[in-house]
């Protein structure tokens, strides 16, 4: 009668208004990608304001997938029972005797909510008689203010879901609800970091990596690739353009850019990244920025960097320190990875002294000389793409079931404006 479940949340697209079926759908399509690649007989049920994964395996893995989803904010797996209270009941006490068996009693509470309002109990009798039953069979103690078990119930149209796990996911929206930006990814702490939190704002990510081949070796782009490859886990079917600009950097250096140096060598990323991103589609770059975090991103520096593209510049780590960048690098997965020792581009050629200021009129100078427009074609003639998503994705079997709740109820529970009630 019981069947294990995985509910979903998803967050913030409760404030989307209008657009929110734009957003469920894109979280859908995501959720379809990254279940098929653990479980592809697993089924995906719609509901209004949640989501129900049904494993046809083990559901750990599953779940452990679930919570890398940008757009779903809590993962809670449980069970889903008929919508009947006693049956809600024995499963709650059957659940904590499975998880809790053995060990002292728990101070607990019961969570009742409900998205179907016509439910024959109020969410307070609900929780009150699924409460009475684990008193009485489990002689557990009642605790609502400090509980040691919280028991989640939520009445729904079809069904009703139990849990006792409340994890918490990703959040953010969904992948691609945003459009499609070029991040440049370094080996470095901060870019991975920017490419995330870009993607949680519902961005689909290409990355691009420069390389001081032929004059580096290739350990720079085996940790971009390392990097994009765990990155891949918020998005799927990523690409990573692989550049090699040592050339391009020694001509700077021979047109005399001096201090300049690490300036003009943003700015001819910036521009090759402007020209790479229209042919992708893109709509933006993103770059690991942080103010005054070393002396090519003064304010002075990074305005004269962004000049040179003529798409938006996003730096979301521009007011984050280094110590909120690593916690973040440690929870994505990226840090471990960035610390590896690498031969970076960027410490190619490096002036003695490194201009904290800068001007676009001084850099157009360097720029003339070396002849940039063509620079830029040259080194974009040698552009790699290593492609994450043709060989690695599974086909996308999952069945979904997208049908919302059951009419009339919809139309009752919309007309009384309860439509986002299950979001939390
Ligand atoms: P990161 O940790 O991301 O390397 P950083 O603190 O080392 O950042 P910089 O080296 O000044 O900072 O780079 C600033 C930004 O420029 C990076 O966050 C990244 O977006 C971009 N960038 C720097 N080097 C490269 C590179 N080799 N390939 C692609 N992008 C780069
Ligand atoms: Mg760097």
């Amino acid at each position: 009668m019981a069947q294990p479940c995985v509910l979903l949340k998803h967050g913030e697209l409760a404030i989307k208004g209008r657009n929110r079926n734009i957003f469920e759908r894109q979280l859908l399509r995501n959720l379809k990608h990254a279940v098929a690649e653990v479980d592809p007989n697993a089924r995906i049920e719609r509901r209004s304001g949640v989501a129900v994964v049904t494993a046809s395996g083990p559901q750990q893995p599953l779940v452990d997938r679930l919570r890398e989803v940008i757009g779903i904010s809590v993962v809670q797996p449980g069970y889903r029972v008929p919508k009947n209270p006693e049956q809600a009941a024995r499963m709650v006490v059957q659940m904590l005797r499975e998880r809790y068996g053995g060990e002292a009693a728990k101070k607990f509470a019961i969570k009742a909510r409900r998205r179907d309002k016509a439910f024959q109990m109020s969410s307070s009798q609900l929780a009150g008689f699924i409460g009475q039953r684990v008193c009485d069979e489990l002689n557990w103690p009642v605790d609502l203010s400090n509980p040691e078990v919280e028991v989640f119930v939520e009445v729904d149209w079809r069904e009703i879901f139990i849990s006792v796990e409340h994890l918490r996911g990703q959040g953010g929206l969904p992948v691609g609800s945003s459009g499609r930006a070029l991040a440049l990814l370094s080996g470095g702490y901060d870019s991975p970091v920017a490419a995330y939190r870009m993607m949680k704002r519902g961005l689909r990510c290409d990355f691009v990596h420069f390389t001081g081949a032929p004059f580096t070796g290739p350990s720079s782009t085996y940790k971009a690739y390392a990097l994009v490859r765990r990155l891949n886990q918020f998005q799927g079917n990523s690409k990573l353009h692989v550049v090699p600009v040592g050339k391009a950097q020694r001509a700077l250096a021979t047109a005399g850019a001096g201090e300049l140096q690490i300036v003009a060598q943003r700015r001819l990323f910036v521009r090759i990244a402007d020209v790479l991103a229209q042919q992708l589609n893109a709509q933006a770059l993103i770059t690991g920025d942080s103010l005054g975090q070393v002396s090519s991103q003064t304010l002075s520096n990074m305005a004269t960097t962004e000049q040179a593209s003529s798409l938006p510049l996003l730096r979301p780590l521009v007011g984050w320190d280094k110590t909120e960048i690593m916690n973040e690098a440690r929870r994505i997965g990226t840090y471990d990875i960035s610390k590896l020792p690498d031969e970076d581009c960027c410490s190619l050629i490096m002036p003695p002294q490194v201009a904290t200021r800068s001007t676009v009129g001084q850099l157009s100078k360097v720029e003339g000389r070396v002849g940039v427009d063509s620079l830029v074609e040259q080194v974009l003639a040698n552009v790699q793409v290593i492609d994450l998503g043709s060989s690695e994705q599974p086909v996308a079997t999952c069945e979904v079931d997208s049908g919302s709740e059951p009419e009339p109820a919809a139309a009752g529970a919309r007309a009384a404006g309860i439509q986002g009630a299950g979001l939390s």
